[in-house]
Parts: structure tokens; C-alpha cells; sequence
């Protein structure tokens, strides 16, 4: 006997076993999901190593400064304490105050934007350590529920398994394959209720002659357009 009956209800099971482990695979992928979490440490990493650098380049710049006033009131002090004796001497050591003193300006201007950049860094290597500080906590919380889910969906896979295990003992071998079979290139349908006279996968209007066919349930009837199963409730 061709139980098509037990098959519809098997296929209902299936699909329900087909969604719950997508949700499996959904599921797993998001605790596993460590993406935000690297852009995160990736950008502290960067941050700090930004920083580094700027100090590098500050205590550079501090030295130079010095070097620079010094050399500025070495000049100054020679330009006013009347050791200078002709006028040539007076227009080179001018001359090159003028210069120490621009070369110090535009250290000091160096200095001030390294600062700055120092100081924005550091305001952002707080808000990225925050944002990381709450994302972990959010985590540690969603892990929480996903891993729950998990279990849930898990539980009604293992029963949705047993019922189908059980409910396909009294389905023929012969049947199964071919359900599997159309199942497989079939988005995951391989046998498909009759209503009104029509294939409900592909709403096809069946011929009245298969529809007699049907009711007298003595073989497997396959829909001429989507070549699934047909099965009058
Ligand atoms: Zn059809």
C-alpha cells in the first residue's frame, strides 16, 4: 500500500528539521562572529601605536625646541654684550638670529600640532576602549541567549529526528528514495498537497483524469509540471 499520507506528514517534519538547522548554522555563526570584536582591538592597536609614535616624534621635536632657544639667546647675549666690534659681524650674527629664531617658530609649531594630535588620540583611545568595554558586556549577555536558543532549537531537532525516524519505518523504501530524490532539486519539497484541483507548489491545474487517478490512491501520481508527489488530503 502506497502510504502517501505518513509521507506528507514526513515532509512536514523535514522542513521543520531544515529550518531548525539553518537556525543551527545561524545560530553558531553568531557566537562564533568575532568581526566587531577584532575591529575593536584592531583599533587599539593602531591608536597605540599612533601614540608611540607621536611621542617618538614630540621628544624629537621637545629636543629641538631647546636647542633652538638656546642657540636663539647664545646669539641675543652676543648681540648685546658689546663683543661685537664691526658692522659685517653685526649683520651675520643678525642675520642668523633671524633664522634660529624662524627655525624655532616652526619647531614650536611642530610641537603644538603633535600635542594636539597626542591629545585627540588619546580622547579616542578612550572612546574605543569604551565601545569595547560595552560590546563585551552586550556579548557576554547575547552569548547568554544564543547558547539557550541553541539548546532549545537543538532539543526539537533531536525529537523532530526520532518522530521522522519513526514515521519513515512505515513508509516504503521505494517511496522514500523518490521523495528524497525530488526533494533534493526541489527546494527541499518532494511531495505536495492537491486542492481545488490544483498542484499547491506550482498551483498547476491538474487534468480531471489525474485527479480521478489520485483518488483512487493505486500509484504514485507526479505532477506533470513540478514533478513532485501529489497527495489528496
Ligand atoms: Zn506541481
Amino acid at each position: 500500500m502506497i502510504n502517501l499520507r505518513s509521507l506528507y506528514q514526513l515532509q512536514k517534519l523535514d522542513l521543520e528539521v531544515d529550518g531548525q538547522q539553518s537556525s543551527l548554522i545561524a545560530i553558531e555563526e553568531a557566537i562564533a562572529d568575532k568581526s566587531k570584536l577584532n575591529q575593536l582591538q584592531s583599533g587599539l592597536e593602531i591608536n597605540r601605536e599612533n601614540s608611540k609614535k607621536y611621542k617618538i616624534k614630540q621628544s624629537g621635536v621637545d629636543g629641538l625646541v631647546h636647542e633652538l632657544q638656546e642657540k636663539s639667546s647664545n646669539l641675543k647675549g652676543r648681540l648685546y654684550d658689546g663683543s661685537i666690534t664691526n658692522v659685517k659681524e653685526m649683520e651675520s650674527v643678525t642675520a642668523e638670529l633671524e633664522y634660529a629664531n624662524q627655525e624655532l617658530n616652526i619647531a614650536e609649531e611642530e610641537l603644538l600640532s603633535l600635542m594636539l594630535k597626542l591629545e585627540n588620540n588619546d580622547k579616542e583611545e578612550s572612546q574605543i576602549q569604551d565601545a569595547l568595554t560595552n560590546y563585551q558586556l552586550e556579548q557576554r549577555e547575547s552569548n547568554f541567549t544564543l547558547t539557550k536558543e541553541l539548546d532549545s532549537v537543538k532539543s526539537l531537532l533531536d525529537s523532530n529526528l526520532r518522530e521522522r525516524e519513526s514515521l519513515a519505518k512505515s513508509i516504503s523504501a521505494l517511496l522514500l528514495t523518490q521523495y528524497e530524490r525530488i526533494r533534493k532539486v526541489k527546494q527541499g519539497l518532494g511531495i505536495t498537497e492537491v486542492k481545488g484541483g490544483r498542484c499547491m507548489a506550482c498551483l498547476l491545474t491538474l487534468p480531471t483524469k489525474q485527479l480521478q487517478q489520485l483518488r483512487s490512491a493505486a500509484e504514485i501520481n507526479t505532477c506533470t509540471s513540478c514533478g513532485r508527489i501529489l497527495f489528496v488530503n
